[in-house]
């Protein structure tokens, strides 16, 4: 009863208006699970090369992140991602991705895992997405996230995993370059018609929507006077989200607006500072209390009726 997180785990030199970091641990799938561990039992699949040191590998297992699906290539680099901020950091610039490795790149999820609930397939080739979740029984719930990148190159692809999908995870940018809508209502509704219940858009400094069929649900981001670095925000969100899911396997409306609120959280925190350091040393109690300011930004206590009409003379 635990998560799988399919993705990438990286070395990123990030430049933001704060400074630049180099080599930092970073990637869509170890970003989603510092995330998700907070509620679930979590198993990382991805791939390193053998510049990835154990000591780098103990510290994600001390985090409480099994790595039995993480295979060493010798000979291959770690994939590494190079991308740049400017004041606004709502859109990352990518100067260079070094992704050899994901070319000889085979997911292979442990035997033990392939009954496992939940997956997350974080930011990654389509491809591999598609041959992970193949290794897996019968999930009760697929999470999907992907970028401008794989939605340009392997579109075809990326639609079969998006058929399979329970939840698309994008940003704005990416929905409409998929559906080629700019209204986002109607790109969430193309969405819906290629598969996925739910669809969850990452609005940035805006916060994040929640869309179903028939409903419709959005939450603040939380107003931070310093974003760090947004490196990781999406993941971050993902994780949290469908972390709290496995955590609570419950799928009614009401729980999914919940693991909404949750991500954001996460996502809040993983924003304040450079690549997942932020995520290494938090406390659940931490979030708890962040998750209770979060309910408070969108609680609005009205007395019925809402106001007094007899101070209007329009009926
Ligand atoms: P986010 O800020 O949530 O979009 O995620 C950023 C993370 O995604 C970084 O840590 C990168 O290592 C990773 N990443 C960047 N480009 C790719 C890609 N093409 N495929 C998979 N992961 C990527």
């Amino acid at each position: 009863m635990g998560l799988t997180i399919v993705g990438t785990v990286a070395f990123d030199n990030l430049t933001t208006p704060f400074g630049s970091k180099m080599g930092i641990l970073g990637g869509s799938a170890t970003h989603a699970a510092m995330a998700a561990r907070f509620f679930c039992p979590v198993s990382l699949v991805s791939v390193v090369g053998d510049d990835f040191s154990p000591e780098i590998m103990q510290d994600i297992q001390n985090a409480g992140i099994r790595t039995a699906g993480v295979q060493v290539k010798k000979g291959f680099k770690t994939f590494s991602w190079t991308g740049a901020y400017e004041y606004d950091m709502s859109q990352a610039r990518t100067i260079k991705t070094e992704l050899d490795i994901l070319n000889v790149f085979e997911p292979q999820i442990p035997v033990d895992q392939s009954d496992q609930d939940f997956v997350f397939l974080a930011n990654l080739d389509p491809e591999l997405q598609l041959k992970a979740l193949a290794q897996i029984k019968v999930p009760r719930f697929v999470a999907l996230d992907s970028m401008n990148l794989w939605i340009q190159s392997k579109k075809e692809v990326l639609l079969k995993v998006i058929a399979k999908a329970n939840l698309l995870v994008l940003n704005e940018a990416e929905i409409r370059q998929l559906t080629q809508e700019t209204n986002l209502l109607k790109a969430a509704r193309r969405v819906h018609d290629l598969g996925p219940t739910w669809v969850l858009i990452k609005r940035g400094e805006h916060g994040a929507t929640l869309y179903s069929k028939q409903s419709f649900f959005s939450v603040p981001a939380y107003p931070l006077e310093e974003v760090f670095d947004p490196t990781g925000a999406g993941d971050a969100l993902a994780g949290g989200f469908i972390g709290y899911l496995a955590n609570t396997q419950e799928f009614s409306e009401i729980n999914l607006r919940r693991a909404t609120v949750v991500g954001s959280c996460m996502a809040s925190f993983i924003v304040e500072a450079f690549g997942c350091e932020r995520l290494q040393g938090l406390t659940i109690d931490e979030i708890e209390d962040r998750f209770q300011e979060f309910i408070s930004f969108a609680r609005v206590d009205m007395p019925v009726p809402v106001w007094d009409r007899r101070m209007v003379s329009v009926s």
